[in-house]
């Protein structure tokens, strides 16, 4: 199983280290050609602006766009998230990739809580908690017609699911708990 991580900007490099120690081969994508043979494909979290601006200019948008209509499945972390949304509310110009049918709002939490940790439940994942690192991360106000993974414990949406589209407002790349990348290889596999 070939996964691709989008290594344009941000914390792509743990992601390959944990698809890695889960036996799944992992490759950085940072041009079109890269992507050619991926069974599924993350884009991580970093600056969603520089991001997106990056993908246009590499000439990857596209290309990323008609994976996910061959069925690819893509998982997007925080400012991955954000790129993957159809709609963003905070009114700054990000040109997302409009793929999933969620509304998202950018850098939501307040500064004191820009960022923080919240032991999640994951109903998806088993019974134990799951580590939630939160870095000035996004939410999800509304899932139009996926499937909502997790919620903080006010309600907030943090992770939701449509066919083979994956978010996470939070970063389970920087946690020892390999769970929700095992998760997406499962969908990658056909297994969920
Ligand atoms: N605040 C960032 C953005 O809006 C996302 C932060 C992150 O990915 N950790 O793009």
């Amino acid at each position: 199983m070939k996964i691709g991580v989008l290594a344009s900007q941000g914390a792509f490099a743990e992601h390959i280290t944990i698809l890695k120690e889960l036996g799944a081969e992992a490759v950085p994508v940072r041009l079109p050609k890269e992507l050619e043979g991926i069974d599924g494909l993350i884009i991580p979290g970093g600056e969603s602006t520089t991001i997106s601006k990056l993908m246009l200019a590499y000439k990857l948008s596209d290309e990323i766009r008609s994976l996910a209509k061959k069925g690819i499945p893509i998982w997007g972390t925080c400012a991955g998230m954000i790129l993957i949304a159809k709609e963003i509310t905070d009114g700054t110009k990000v040109e997302t990739l409009g793929l999933m049918d969620i509304r998202v709002k950018r850098n939501a939490f307040g500064r004191q809580t820009e960022s923080f940790e919240a032991k999640l439940t994951i109903p998806a994942l088993g019974k134990k908690s799951f580590p939630g690192v939160f870095i000035r991360a996004p939410l999800i106000e509304q899932v139009k017609s996926g499937e909502i993974l997790a919620r903080l414990k006010d309600g907030t949406i943090v992770a939701a699911r449509e066919g083979k589209l994956l978010v996470s407002a939070f970063h389970p790349e920087l946690t020892d708990d390999p769970r929700f990348h095992q998760y997406f290889l499962d969908i990658v596999g056909g297994l969920t």
